[in-house]
Parts: C-alpha cells; structure tokens; sequence
C-alpha cells in the first residue's frame, strides 16, 4: 500500500467520522425535545383524568347542597304540619311535603349516579399514575442515555479533528487539495473502494480494466474516471482455516 493513499484512506476515515459526530450532536436537541414531549402527552393524559375526578366531585358537592336544602325544606314543612289548625291546611302543607320528597329523592339518586361515576374516574387515574410513572422512568432514562452519548460523541468528534489535523501535516499539500476538490463536491466522500468487479463502489460505474489493475495495486492516487473519487481496493480475506478449498 502507497503511504499517500493509505494516509488518504485514513483521512476520509476520520472525515467521515468527523461528519457522523457533527450530525448527532445537531441532532441531540431535537431528540431530547422528542422525550419531552411524550412526557408531555403522559402528563396530559394524567391531568385529564384528574380534571375529570375534580369536576365530578364538584358537581357532586353541588348536589348535597340541594340534598341539604330539600331536606331543610322538607323538615320546615313537618314542622308547619303539626301546628297546623285546619284539615285543609294539613292536606295543603301534606302536597308540600310530597313534592319536596319527589325533589329530593331525585337529587338523592343523582348523587349515587356520581358516585358511581367517581368510581370509574378514579380507577382510570390510578391507571393513568401508573403510566405517567413508568413513562417518566423510560424518559428520565432516555435522557440520560442521550446525554452520555452527546459527551462520548463530542469526546469522538475532538479525537477525531486532532487526529485529522496532525494527518494532514503529513499529506503532500497537492493531494489534500485533490482530495478537497473532490470532497466538497461529492458529499464529502472522496475516498472509496474499488469493487472485487471493477465497479467504483460509490458511483458503480465500470473501471477501465487498465485503471482497475492499476486500483488493484494500491500504489498511487488512482481517481475514478467518472466520479474524480480516490479509489483503493480490499482484496478478498483468505479462505478461513479449514475450509474446503477447490484444488
Ligand atoms: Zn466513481
């Protein structure tokens, strides 16, 4: 192997590094505001079901209210009965007392209607508890994974500039710029290999036979006729120990 083009090699090696880290830590914020906002819809899930719980027992308030006011009605009326002088007055304060009875009877099984009703609603809290804190957990994790690997990467992506700039002090300044050249306009690839069927494995078009034998050796700054990418080729491992071989 050249010592340019495996010093080039090295180099798209590290750049690719370089790009990779650079595009996760640009996308950190967005991951972390992803696990916000299922906590987000967790806690909302939550809140709802409480507000439902709250509402009910206001309204349940409300209702013994009304049971405390027919039944003060209801006495007031019992009260007047038995002071009562004449048989007409009786009957007149005995409608009275029916219909109060009526009224808060209806009221009564309204209040049984919502306490039943808080049942439910109270189960479906304690549910919804149940998976805001099993997801506030997974989140809380999440995070913190997320943090751990925002530090290893930005620790990756320091390694990997000093590594780049002490690699490119030992690069002839010609082919830096050729590989520059090449990078800026290929999507930051400017090194790759030459398939085991003379493809450039990047642009998959048909190497030259000459200019694949040449790739073949890895021995000088080959460029891909049609892409300008540097190529070098990996040659295939050796049979592994034991296996059959065809003599
Ligand atoms: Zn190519």
């Amino acid at each position: 192997m050249s010592p340019d083009l495996q010093r080039l090699i090295d180099l798209q090696r590290l750049e690719t590094q370089i790009a990779d880290a650079k595009a996760k830590i640009a996308a950190h914020p967005q991951r972390l505001a992803e696990a916000d906002a299922q906590l987000a819809a967790a806690t909302h899930l939550l809140d709802t079901a409480k507000d439902r719980l709250k509402d009910n027992q206001e309204a349940r308030r409300a209702l013994e209210k009304d049971v405390a006011l027919y039944q003060g009605r209801l006495s007031k009326f019992r009260d007047q009965q038995s002071a009562v002088k004449t048989n007409k007055e009786y009957q007149a304060l005995g409608h009275e007392i029916e219909t109060a009875q009526h009224d808060l009877g209806g009221v009564e099984e309204k209040v049984i209607e919502r306490m039943v009703e808080a049942d439910g609603i109270a189960a479906d809290v304690k549910q919804a508890e149940a998976v805001f804190a099993a997801k506030r957990k997974e989140i809380e994790a999440e995070k913190k994974r997320l943090a751990e690997e925002l530090t290893e990467t930005e620790a990756a992506l320091k390694a990997a500039t000093d590594a780049r700039t002490a690699l490119l002090g030992q690069i002839d300044p010609r082919l830096v710029s050729t590989f520059e050249q090449v990078a800026r306009v290929r999507k930051g690839i400017a090194v790759t290999t030459a398939t085991r069927d003379g493809l450039c494995s990047v642009c998959h078009v048909h190497l030259r036979p000459q200019v694949f034998q040449q790739v073949r050796h890895n021995d000088g700054i080959i460029q891909c006729d049609s892409c300008q990418r540097i190529l070098y080729y990996v040659p295939p491992p050796p049979p592994a120990e034991g296996a059959v071989v065809n003599r």
